[in-house]
């Protein structure tokens, strides 16, 4: 299948909506998974979203154009709703019987994380909707101005649920997404102080390039792990059992965890939290204006990684 994917906004002056969170961050994050997990489960992807627009008219009609020219066999543009705060809940729009059955198994699977059902309606004022020549569907995943709403967000299940719409299938890789994990990993790394060979950050733009693939060198040295430069499910790991900031004792605590520590320290990176490091973390915890127990809890973890 030959899926069009059309990430709503993000094309100024074709921006989406402000609610809790931001719609055009959103639909980024849920749309880039569904690329990724469409592409995982081998289907081809055009996606709709073009670069530039001079209008919102003109955004509009070139993501019809794309899908359009491609000749993709279905549309789907992802979007949230925002309306008085009250309002919460899925919606998905369609108009043709086609496009009416696929947006009722991808609203289907939304409903099943919690959201309220509103149902699939009659999508003939949305201007993708009725200009796509492929069967289309408009999802409204939620409301970007609900609490309830934004507390149950969680971006990966959205994708996995719309993609479980379209395909009746679920992607074999759904914590492992290349793209946003690059720049989770580049924040990750800046977040932990990790730099480049230069000794600078990292640029966080989720793209690879040898500044990155050094960084994640540096960190799998300190670590301990093979330094393969590429950030695989085993660096993802060590990664976040460290941004998981667990509570470190003398005496208890060793591996990762405690190389990352003792690489802060600057003292000797054996990964075993004898006395030698609590005495290092005394030593910082006292410069840092923290009570110097030794013991790496919240307080000490937030003046090490924010
Ligand atoms: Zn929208």
């Amino acid at each position: 299948m030959k899926y069009g994917i059309d990430i709503g906004h993000n094309c100024s002056p074709d921006i989406g909506a402000k609610g809790i969170r931001q719609e055009d961050g959103m639909t980024m994050e849920v749309g880039t998974k569904v690329i990724f997990k469409l592409k995982a489960l081998g289907h081809q992807v055009v996606e709709c979203k073009p670069s530039r627009a001079s209008s919102v008219g003109n955004s509009l009609q070139q993501r019809c154009y794309i899908a359009n020219t491609n000749n993709v066999d279905v549309m789907v543009s992802i979007h949230f709703n925002s309306f008085n705060k009250q309002a919460n809940g899925a919606e998905v729009f369609a108009i043709s019987d086609t496009g009416r059955s696929i947006a009722k198994r991808i609203l289907d699977n939304i409903v099943k994380l919690g959201y309220f059902n509103r149902g699939v309606k009659e999508g003939s004022h949305l201007y993708v909707v009725r200009n796509a020549n492929a069967p289309t569907v408009l999802v409204e995943c939620c409301f970007c101005d609900s609490k309830p709403d934004m507390d149950r967000y969680d971006a990966e299940a959205l994708a996995t649920a719309i993609v479980k719409g379209l395909t009746g299938q679920v992607s074999p890789t759904p914590d492992f997404d290349e793209k946003t994990t690059i720049l989770e990993v580049q924040q990750a790394l800046n977040r932990l102080k990790i730099r480049d060979d230069n000794g600078k950050p990292v640029v966080e733009d989720g793209s690879v390039d040898n500044e990155t693939n050094a960084a994640i060198k540096n960190f799998q040295k300190i670590v301990g792990i093979t330094e393969t430069g590429i950030a695989g499910p085993t660096t993802w790991l060590a990664i976040k059992q460290i941004l998981a900031k667990p509570i470190l004792r003398p005496n208890h605590a060793a591996g990762t965890t405690v190389k990352y520590l003792q690489y802060r320290l600057g003292i000797e990176a054996d990964g075993i939290y004898g006395a030698g490091t609590e005495a290092a973390v005394e030593k910082f915890q006292k410069q840092n204006g923290l009570t110097a127990d030794g013991n790496v809890g919240p307080m000490t973890w937030a003046k090490l990684i924010g």
